[in-house]
């Protein structure tokens, strides 16, 4: 049965816009998708967000403010917009956060904002925010909170004592990408300078056992400024290996009505379901940039997954399943990490013969077949025989 939430007309209307356009600034993995039922008159900021380790959980998705200074070129929030403009003060934001959880509406808070009249001053609303929530509130459930481009380190580091997890959108691969998506940005030091402290403080916080966020994601707007997939994996790979970054998430351009760039093409979403492939063979395959399966233009392809492309190009010799390590097996289409170690637990009680066996441990064989050797048979001569 849907409770209905009873909230100040006044702070429903900020609900309506804050939430709303929060939702539309923030991407997630393609599965996203707002649930909204019963939940005052506001919709679209309750949303299904991954959880590391595995399923998903509900967040109140909001903004802080939608007053902004800046004009990136893809945000409906853009200064550059007429638009009705409203800001949340921390303590109604803390009141109707826990309004939500308490009646079991959400699991969690994701708090973002537009930046107003600096980087400083909106990360100390959003602190104050999420030090309300935490300090007087008593909450101790999930909070991802967006660290602001350019906010100085004490912001930095108390974002990171506060949070589960922390983020700063990047969005594009490198400076010049960046430039033409909006022109108000500097990649280097108000950006990518933050992300590295936060990678540091998180880093130092896990090594002295001291509770603070645990990870920090970014995300990338693709396909508005003709930006390749090797530029932007390029600079994913960078990031998980200076800075631990936990996922990258990749958002599809899509038009924004009176800005910039409102007569362009939305991009394709499978290109962003590609570049989130990828990115999970570089974080969890043990794949290497380099093996990435890029056309001359830097591009993946769209009608296969990277994977199947890579193991269509280097692949020649099928792997023993029986034998495989599991660094191998992972290479294999169909195959991911969760079957690859069910494989390797199921061999230690029996050979692996057939193609319904590798089914029941979660691979996809269609996939996988023209790969595998199961017993020493080629397992796609044997798909005929099931
Ligand atoms: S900084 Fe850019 S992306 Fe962020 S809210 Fe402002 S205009 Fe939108």
């Amino acid at each position: 049965m849907c409770t209905t939430i009873i909230l100040e007309p006044d702070i429903q209307q900020k609900l309506a816009i804050l939430g709303e356009e929060a939702s539309d600034e923030v991407a997630d993995v393609p599965a996203t998708q707002s649930i909204q039922q019963g939940i005052a008159h506001a919709t679209g900021f309750v949303y299904n967000a991954s959880r590391e380790g595995g399923g998903t959980t509900r967040l109140f998705k909001v903004l802080q403010t939608n007053a902004c200074r800046y004009a990136c070129k893809y945000c409906f929030t853009s200064c550059a917009i007429r638009r009705k403009r409203t800001t949340f003060k921390p303590d109604e934001l803390a009141t109707t956060f826990v309004s939500l959880s308490q009646r079991r509406r959400v699991d969690g808070l994701f708090l973002s904002s537009g930046i107003v009249p600096d980087a400083n001053t909106t990360m100390e609303k959003m602190l104050a925010t999420v030090e309300r929530l935490r300090l007087r509130e008593g909450y101790t459930g999930y909070i991802h909170l967006k660290l602001i481009p350019g906010a100085a380190f004490e912001y930095v580091e108390r974002a990171v004592q506060l949070a589960d997890r922390v983020s700063l959108n990047l969005e594009a691969p490198n400076q010049a990408r960046l430039s033409e998506l909006a022109p108000d940005k500097e990649f280097a030091g108000s950006m990518w300078g933050r992300m590295a402290w936060a990678a540091e403080l998180i880093r130092r916080a896990r090594q002295e056992g001291r509770t603070a966020a645990r990870s920090l994601t970014t995300q990338f707007v693709v396909g508005a400024v003709g930006e390749s997939d090797r530029e932007l994996l390029r600079t994913v790979q960078r990031a998980h290996r200076e800075l631990g970054l936990w996922r990258a998430y990749f958002s599809a351009f899509h038009p924004i009505d009176r800005s910039p760039f409102a007569e362009q093409p939305a991009e394709d979403p499978t290109r962003a379901l590609r570049l989130y492939q990828s990115d999970f063979m570089l974080r969890d395959y043990g794949f290497c940039y380099d093996e990435l399966p890029f056309d001359e233009q830097g591009l993946l392809p769209r009608d296969r997954t990277p994977k199947q492309a890579w193991a269509e190009r280097h692949l020649h010799t099928p792997i023993e399943l029986n034998r495989a390590p599991r660094q191998q097996l992972l290479k294999v289409p169909g195959i991911g990490p969760k079957s690859a170690d069910r494989i390797i637990a199921a061999r230690r009680e029996t050979r692996l013969r057939d193609l319904a066996q590798l089914r029941a441990l979660g691979v996809t064989t269609k996939w996988a077949a023209p790969y595998v050797l199961l017993d020493g048979r080629r397992a796609a001569v044997q798909l005929g025989l099931w």
